[in-house]
């Protein structure tokens, strides 16, 4: 195969400006950003770079080569400073400036030596790389997805490539006898090109996934999260349930509809502020008194939700006693004072391979809960229907 390095350099630039180009355009407002401004400034750095390169010959050695390093070593100080925004993490200076220095001074000093620069430039570059690649495992939400091993993948290419021009340059692989007057279409440098090409292109994309990523499962979160008490709403219950009973284990489950009596009361007496503060005082005091499985969530206005796996009828009267118990001894403190509730709570059991649909279980618990109010309130009553 015949490869022209000018052909090769002008495809890897114009791959490059593209890639910058569309990551600009796409990228957020400020303050938005996550790192994706820094991500294509890096870019940016890498393309001039290789212009610079495609021009050796052209123009002077310490543009070619000092400033063409410089720029390579900016750039992936940048990738590092993008995946440290990225992670909400502040970015140390010196992790950007350090390295431009060494550059500076290593081309500097080896600027006729282009077998110490494929060794000691590349130290500086696998410094670099090595900070990244730290920077990328120590992230155990990061790990959650799938984008990173992108990230992963490019570094460790670099890695590999670097580690292969130190090689070839000590033993002589490269006959550097030869004149350096352009980039030499060795195969060294056809790994090379071919390589960061393909790292910059895994490198943005798995950004830009990375980013979605994060945006997915945020929204995800929110899309699952009631926003005044903090735990699981009514869709976060409905798809809880509805996975429970596709497992089919055959075990008992218990649904409980907890209904805070005369909320409406304290609404009128302490006013709206007030009840939100009951409300979430409430749901805070039930959650912690349940099991690791089990699930509380708002139902709706003042109507709670306790779905509790592998829980049979007995085991669902002393839950529901104890969280009745707790919220009726336990005065909730909010700026009007202290406020003293009580619940009446329903519920109902199944087993998960019961054919009964989740609508009917919640009207059962529902129907348990409203006998509850007539009977008095601050009371528990298992359904009719209930089994186990
Ligand atoms: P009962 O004992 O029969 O359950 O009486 P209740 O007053 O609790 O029942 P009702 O359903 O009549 O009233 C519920 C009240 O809950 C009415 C509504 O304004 C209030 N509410 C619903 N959501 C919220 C909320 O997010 N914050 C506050 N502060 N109040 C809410
Ligand atoms: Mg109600
Ligand atoms: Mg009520």
């Amino acid at each position: 195969m015949l490869l022209d390095p000018r052909t090769l350099l002008f495809s890897l630039i114009l791959i490059n400006a593209f890639m910058v180009l569309s990551l600009f355009v796409a990228s957020p407002a400020k303050g938005q950003a996550q790192g994706l401004n820094k991500w294509a400034s890096a870019i940016l750095l890498e393309t001039l770079t290789w212009l610079l390169v495609a021009a050796r010959g052209a123009i002077p050695d310490e543009l070619s080569i000092v400033a063409a390093n410089m720029f390579m070593v900016a750039s992936h100080a940048l990738i590092l400073a993008a995946i440290y925004e990225f992670q909400r993490r502040k970015f140390a200076p010196w992790k950007f400036f350090v390295p431009l220095v060494l550059m500076l001074i290593t081309t500097g000093l080896l600027i006729e030596d282009i077998a110490g620069r494929f060794v000691w430039c590349g130290l500086i570059y696998a410094f670099q790389v090595v900070l990244i690649v730290r920077a990328l495992w120590s992230d155990a939400e990061m790990r959650k997805g799938r984008a990173w091993r992108l990230l992963l993948g490019g570094a460790l290419m670099i890695l590999a490539v670097l580690g292969m021009r130190a090689v070839a340059a000590l033993s002589g692989m490269v006959d550097f006898a030869q004149p350096q007057n352009h980039v030499a279409m060795h195969w060294v440098q056809v790994i090379t090109f071919a390589s960061v090409m393909a790292t910059a292109l895994l490198g943005s994309v798995g950004f830009v996934l990375l980013i979605k990523e994060r945006t997915d499962r945020e929204n995800m979160h929110m899309a699952m999260t009631d926003s005044l008490t903090g735990v699981p709403n009514r869709r976060a219950l409905m798809y809880q349930a509805g996975v429970m009973r596709a497992q089919r284990s055959g075990l008992p489950m218990s649904l409980l509809m907890i209904d805070i009596d005369h909320f409406k009361r304290i609404n009128d007496t302490y006013g709206h502020p007030a009840g939100d503060e009951v409300l979430r005082q409430a749901a805070a005091l039930m959650e912690k008194r349940l099991r690791a499985g089990d699930m509380l969530g708002r139902y709706g206005g003042e109507e709670f939700c306790v779905i509790a796996p592998d829980t049979e009828s007995k085991g669902a009267q002393v839950l529901a006693e104890s969280l009745r118990e707790i919220l009726a001894t336990t005065p909730l403190k909010t700026e009007k004072g202290e406020i003293s509730i009580t619940v009446s709570i329903g519920f109902t059991c199944c087993t998960t391979i019961g054919s009964r649909e989740l609508k009917g279980l919640l009207l059962e618990a529902d129907s348990a809960m409203y006998q509850a109010k007539q009977a008095g309130r601050n009371r528990v009553v298992r359904s009719n229907a209930s089994m186990g």
